[in-house]
């Protein structure tokens, strides 16, 4: 049985306004025409803030100031001063990392031992490794002039709010280019707070314009003329219709999109580790993780041990409030999306794969989803091919490596993928074999701003991170 232990101090430290503008040329404004929705947390269903929904008026405005900041002061600037305010904006983002971590997880739901340690160093980290970017471009390879693109129109997705807005806005500055950009309409708040670092970094005004709103404000930033490169993130549906909405307007695009990974563990894997490797795949961030290892492809003569083991370690599992340090499996982030866990766990049970769920309070408010697995799973389920992006793993087994790699592409998506093996050659066959544009070799959700991270397939194409994430910003 799980404890619920809330710490009610960590709330404390955040300062959230009831409200909040759109922030455009440097300012809070309040939207053009009046309307808005709240912000909530998913854990209590409490309200945290209304919120301004952005029409394509503001957006107007959005995009002719951040025109106006790239061709009169971020684009002609040098790339050392453009450092400085990318430095200066990282180190603000570690000097309020508490606060950050705080508010991600009452906006989101996710556990604050996720925001605290993983979220907000990567957010940081981003800003820093692309700062250092800035003023070597000239000299990285490119020629003489790497130019930027001009206005990028960046939407993301509320899974990691604060990180995916890292991935889009530092490589962009870094290049010169300047924003706008939608936050996801359920995790707004960490975005607004972005926006006043940005003016506590002096940012020129203009440089970076959020425009907060749903999917409509979203249509809004890549469809208009003045926005020059669109960057997504989000799910597959959307991600057609926005590829749709550039194609043929000169836009560079990227897209980063859904996926459905398979983790598989081979019979010599470090069971140990492995098993750890699944629970994160799985469980981190209540799985709503683009590149989650949400399908456990295991060896047939292991699949019993292995089973055992994870069960075991699911007991020890805690759910709860997001705020207390000791949780691991916070709120599912919106009523919407816990609808869409059960709606295919149920289809998981009609199709007649077998759940288990270890013993688990679920508090009376909020939305919350026990972590789950499924075994008996096939691979024409609809829980073994659509992306379910909550706590619900699909366990599937095979016989030789041969039909792991078979069924592990037998997917239209092809983000990621984890390979557990003592074998080393059998790591670098699986990654050649593998149709995935990440593979992890005995770990598991591993990020690094110096790495690149994207799709193949269905999960989109273009690249963040690294080298190759600066060159999505640049006419190089
Ligand atoms: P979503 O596609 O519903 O929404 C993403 C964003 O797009 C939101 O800000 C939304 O308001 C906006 N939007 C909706 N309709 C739009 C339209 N027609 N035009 C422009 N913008 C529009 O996705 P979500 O539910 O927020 O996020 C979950 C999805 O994101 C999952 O499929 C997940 O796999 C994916 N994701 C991918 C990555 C990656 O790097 N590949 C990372 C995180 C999440």
């Amino acid at each position: 049985m799980f404890e619920y232990a809330p710490a009610p101090e960590s709330r404390a430290i955040v300062d959230i306004k009831p409200s909040y503008g759109l922030f455009i040329d440097g300012k809070f404004v309040d939207p053009i025409e009046s309307g808005g929705f709240k912000s909530i947390n998913p854990a209590t269903e409490e309200t945290l803030a209304e919120i301004a929904a952005g029409t394509s008026a503001d957006v107007d405005a959005a995009v002719a100031a951040a025109r106006r900041a790239y061709d009169k002061v971020w684009g002609p600037m040098s790339g050392s001063e453009r450092a400085k305010y990318l430095y200066r904006i990282a180190r603000l983002i570690a000097e309020r990392s508490r606060e950050l971590a705080v508010l991600e997880s009452i906006d989101n739901g996710k556990p604050i031992k996720e925001t605290r340690d993983v979220d907000l160093p990567l957010v940081s980290a981003h800003f820093f490794y692309h700062a250092g970017w800035a003023d070597k471009l000239d000299h990285a390879g490119y020629g003489d002039s790497p130019r930027p693109l001009g206005v990028a129109g960046q939407v993301i997705p509320w899974n990691f709010p604060l990180l995916m807005l890292a991935w889009k806005v530092a490589p962009a500055l870094a290049c010169g280019n300047t924003v706008v950009l939608k936050p996801a309409e359920t995790t707004p708040l960490t975005a607004l707070v972005f926006a006043e670092i940005c003016q506590q970094a002096e940012l020129p005004p203009g440089v970076v314009n959020i425009v907060t709103g749903a999917g409509d404000t979203g249509a809004a930033v890549v469809s208009h003329p003045g926005v020059n490169k669109v960057a997504f993130t989000g799910s597959t549906a959307v991600g057609r219709n926005i590829a749709k909405a550039v194609a043929g307007t000169g836009k560079k695009l990227t897209l980063e999109l859904g996926g459905k990974a398979a983790n598989i563990v081979f019979a010599d894997a470090a069971l140990d580790q492995a098993v750890e490797g699944i629970v994160n795949g799985i469980f981190f961030n209540q799985g709503h993780v683009c590149c989650a290892g949400s399908r456990l492809l295991v060896q047939e003569s292991i699949a019993d041990e292995v089973l055992e083991r994870l069960k075991r370690r699911m007991t020890t599992l805690r759910l709860g409030d997001p705020l207390d340090k000791n949780t691991d499996i916070g709120a599912i982030n919106s009523a919407e999306q816990l609808s869409r866990i059960r709606e295919l766990t149920a289809a998981g049970d009609a199709e007649g794969a077998q759940p288990w769920s270890p013993d688990c309070q679920i508090p009376d408010t909020g939305f919350w989803f026990a972590p789950t697995i499924f075994t008996g799973v096939q691979q024409a389920h609809r829980i073994a091919r659509e992306e379910i992006f909550g706590p619900v793993l699909s366990i599937l087994t095979f016989r030789t490596p041969d039909e792991a790699i078979t069924k592990a592409n037998n997917t239209p998506y092809g983000l990621s993928a984890g390979v557990w093996t003592e074998k080393g050659s059998r790591i670098l066959w699986a990654a050649q074999q593998l149709k995935a544009g990440v593979v992890w070799a005995n770990t598991f959700n591993k990020f690094d701003a110096t790495s690149p991270f994207g799709g193949l397939k269905e999960s989109g194409y273009g690249r963040e991170g690294g080298r190759h994430g600066l060159e999505a910003y640049l006419d190089v």
